[in-house]
């Protein structure tokens, strides 16, 4: 198994701050914002009324059937409860899929740069991991010629992710139209849609769900959940929609598992679903007026280019021409600016030459960080000693 180095750089941060340095973290995928009250005060009550039991191992009836009317209200697609599972967030359910599809002599492909648990997950169960290159050109979204390309007999799963971590990248419908066109030629192939950013576009970039194509529905797995959307990331919840054999087998990877979700995180979960969206839209809208300004400050530091993401809440700046490699850079930053990024190599080979920052952060912070990032970056390279 590999790991999550956000959570390392997250850790480390924390170690600087406690040793009394200033640091601005930049690292960590998780919104700033707080859980909205009627969300907190939802689960307060749960407890209060004696919601504190194991629930159904799938979820809560109601959580589900609120999952359901959320999926036919956003992406105007009908969804049983029966075929919905929540999850102790949406992690869990991409290593059941990839526990269910991968095995030796097999395939599976998946995003690179990408969320590191997709490589992660492959190899331990023993199946070739085979990257699909996410291209700086491309706006970091997937080719559908690219990714139909390196799909063979052995492939069993393929991952998509989009918006994606880390680069910020929403793969436009037309190309989303041509890869599920072409993988009508692969029947046999298991399809995951990481769409925990579904929410988080900017521009006018519409998300493109999967679950759009009737045609793939008896082989789609869809991962989502409130982290991203509620700033929920700690509350440890999410859902996904399995087609109807596969979901027994994640049921009972639960039930030998974790059993079920926290009883009060499934009561929040329904408030947020079924309570007012107005703190989701706040939220995107504050996050685009950080996009902003941090591609406009990456895109004046010397030796860096940033594309500008339409979508989730990071940046993926090209680090190319500062003569640094990824990972010393962001261990600069962090020791000695006070500025935690994560190298892009964490995320996959294609991630080398770039950067990670998460702007969910004060604008105030970021504003700072940049001014620390132009001050290291400006100096003379023998002042910078891994330089
Ligand atoms: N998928 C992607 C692409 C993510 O970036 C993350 C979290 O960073 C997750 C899934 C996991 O989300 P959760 O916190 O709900 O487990």
């Amino acid at each position: 198994m590999g790991d999550e180095n956000a959570f390392a750089v997250l850790a480390k941060a924390a170690e600087l701050q406690r040793q009394g340095r200033d640091i601005i973290n930049l690292g960590i995928g998780q919104p700033d914002f707080k859980t909205p009250p009627h969300i907190v005060e939802a689960a307060v009550k749960a407890l209060r009324d004696g919601e504190h039991g194991y629930t159904d191992a799938t979820g809560i009836a109601t959580l589900r059937e609120a999952v359901s009317e959320d999926l036919a209200r956003r992406l105007g697609v009908e969804v049983s409860p029966d075929l919905v599972l929540i999850t102790p967030g949406g992690k869990v359910a991409m290593y059941m899929a990839i526990l269910m599809f991968g095995a030796e002599g097999t395939e599976i492909v998946y995003p690179d740069p990408g969320f590191p648990i997709y490589r992660s997950m492959i190899e331990f169960t023993g199946a070739t991991p085979v990257p699909v290159p996410m291209r700086e050109e491309n706006g970091f979204a997937f080719s559908a010629e690219e990714t139909l390309s390196l799909l063979t007999p052995k492939t069993r799963l393929l991952i998509l992710n989009s918006p994606a971590n880390p680069t910020g990248g929403v793969t436009p419908r037309e190309e989303i139209d041509r890869l599920v066109a072409g993988l009508a030629a692969h029947p046999n192939i298991a399809i995951l849609s990481d769409e925990i950013y579904g929410q988080l576009t900017y521009d006018r970039a519409a998300h493109r769900s999967l679950m759009a194509y009737p045609e793939l529905r008896e082989r789609l797995i869809l991962l989502d959940g409130w982290s991203k959307t509620y700033a929920m990331t700690g509350w440890r919840l999410g859902f996904s929609v399995w087609p109807k054999p596969w979901r027994e087998v994640a049921r009972k990877l639960a039930v030998n598992s974790y059993s079920c979700v926290n009883s009060a995180a499934q009561f929040a979960g329904i408030a947020a679903l079924g309570g007012p969206q107005d703190s989701v839209e706040a939220m995107r809208a504050e996050f685009d007026r950080r996009r902003r300004a941090v591609v406009e400050g990456l895109n004046r530091l010397p030796g860096v280019s940033a594309v500008t993401p339409k979508g989730a809440f990071y940046a993926f700046p090209n680090i190319g021409r500062t003569g640094w490699k990824a990972k010393p850079l962001a261990s600069a930053l962090l020791e000695e600016a006070g500025v935690a990024t994560i190298g892009g190599p964490d995320f996959g080979v294609y991630g080398e030459g770039y950067l990670r920052l998460s702007y969910a952060n004060s604008l105030e912070a970021i504003e700072r960080a940049l001014i620390r990032m132009a001050d290291f970056l400006g100096r003379p390279a023998s002042a910078n000693a891994s330089g």
